[in-house]
């Protein structure tokens, strides 16, 4: 294939998509604003790969991207993959059982089994976690779920990019201004004349993809950004270190999940706040109440640091990921609203937009 593709936005969209369509071919440009790529979503979420999280389209492209996450092209074959599995486990108090029911009732139409762990089997599990237990709780496994790599995967993309003579990345570098000129599209940085010149752009700019729809005077899509607070924990007397092989645990009514990090906790509450994107701040209220919820569940546990942030997830409307080629202007593509599911259906969105991109005969 020929032509010169423009990527806007250096997260898992853009990189993975870049990897894509350099594999198939094209000559591609991928623009980071910040001086490191994979900064913003990319660099801020829980790294999971679940077959049941999320809407079914989703469920069915993270099933289709799985292949690739273990044996990512981008690599001399017969290296280690993105994913490791770490499994899940639902916990529940007396009086929840209604939520595990309807947990019980989404993974079997989704064709997956949950196991229920009798309590002792459940505190053998997450040893050394010191898990409290009470009478009438309830322990669903979920054996298949996984860890990805993302720090990982988002180097190698970079390299992959960055090494292949078809392939550029550019960092520190926004793209403020796009004008579409006799067929070629011109990417202006921000406050800066020069353009560089493409055939086809594609706008995978995360929860600023509206922004970069408005300067290149294509409807927006009108999205969702939803901030989700979570934090790095960090525990007193090595107990980070020590459970590092733990299950993630996720209390049934969606008030925290958490699990080890490289050497720290992940946890998040389920918050969603709606907001512009420079403001987002962490939820501190809601971070407080998830850290209550977890710290009924396993008492003791002394925090050595606490360290909170916020990471933006975008949506459509119908919270259905964005991978489009726009009607009119039909070198101008979108890979973007990604959700919460972003990292893992990255490379089957990714393939569905090389598919567009070919199919469009440009
Ligand atoms: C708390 C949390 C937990 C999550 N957990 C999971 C999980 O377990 N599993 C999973 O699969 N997904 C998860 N996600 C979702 C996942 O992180 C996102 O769907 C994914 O990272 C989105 O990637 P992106 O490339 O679209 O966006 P981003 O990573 O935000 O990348 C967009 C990039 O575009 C750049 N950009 C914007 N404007 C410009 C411009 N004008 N010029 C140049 N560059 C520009 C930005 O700087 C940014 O780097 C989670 C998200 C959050 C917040």
């Amino acid at each position: 294939m020929s032509g010169y593709i423009g990527i806007i936005g250096g997260g898992i969209a853009g990189l993975m998509g870049g990897a894509h369509l350099l594999n198939s071919g094209y000559h591609v440009t991928v623009f980071e604003k910040e001086a490191t790529v994979g900064l913003h979503a990319t660099g801020r979420n829980a790294g999971s790969f679940s077959l049941h999280y999320g809407p079914e389209e989703v469920c069915r492209l993270a099933a289709e991207s799985r292949g690739t996450l273990e044996r990512p092209f981008w690599m001399p074959s017969g290296t280690k993959g993105y994913l490791r599995q770490r499994g899940k486990i639902f916990l529940a108090r007396k009086g929840q059982s209604a939520a595990i029911s309807r947990l019980q009732e989404k993974t079997k139409s989704d064709g997956l089994k949950l196991v229920t762990l009798h309590p002792e089997e459940a505190l053998k599990a997450l040893s050394p976690l010191p898990l409290r237990l009470l009478p009438g709780d309830q322990f669903l496994f979920d054996s298949d779920h996984f860890d990805i790599d993302v720090p990982r995967m988002v180097g190698d993309l970079e390299q992959f990019i960055q090494r292949h003579p078809k392939g550029s990345l550019i960092t520190g570098l926004e793209i403020g201004r796009i004008e579409s000129i006799q067929d070629k599209w011109h990417l202006f940085e921000v406050q800066n004349h020069d353009s560089e010149v493409f055939d086809i752009i594609v706008n995978a700019a995360g929860a600023w993809a509206d922004r970069i729809a408005n300067i290149g005077h294509i409807p927006p899509i009108g999205l969702k950004n939803l901030g989700r607070t979570a934090a790095w924990l960090d525990f007193e007397h090595g107990f980070s270190e020590q459970s590092t092989n733990v299950p993630m645990v996720h209390e049934v009514e969606d008030r925290f999940f958490a699990r080890p990090f490289q050497n720290r906790w992940f946890l998040s509450p389920s918050d969603a706040v709606e907001g512009r994107i420079e403001d987002a701040l962490p939820d501190l209220s809601a971070l407080e109440a998830g850290l209550e919820s977890f710290q009924s569940w396993f008492p003791g546990l002394e925090l050595a640091n606490l360290t909170p942030f916020v990471g933006i997830r975008s949506f459509t409307r119908n919270n259905r990921p964005e991978i489009s080629q726009n009607t009119l202007k039909t070198t101008y593509f979108t890979l973007s609203a990604l959700g919460g599911y972003g990292i893992k259906m990255a490379p089957r969105a990714a393939e569905i937009l090389v598919e567009k991109i070919n199919s469009s005969k440009i």
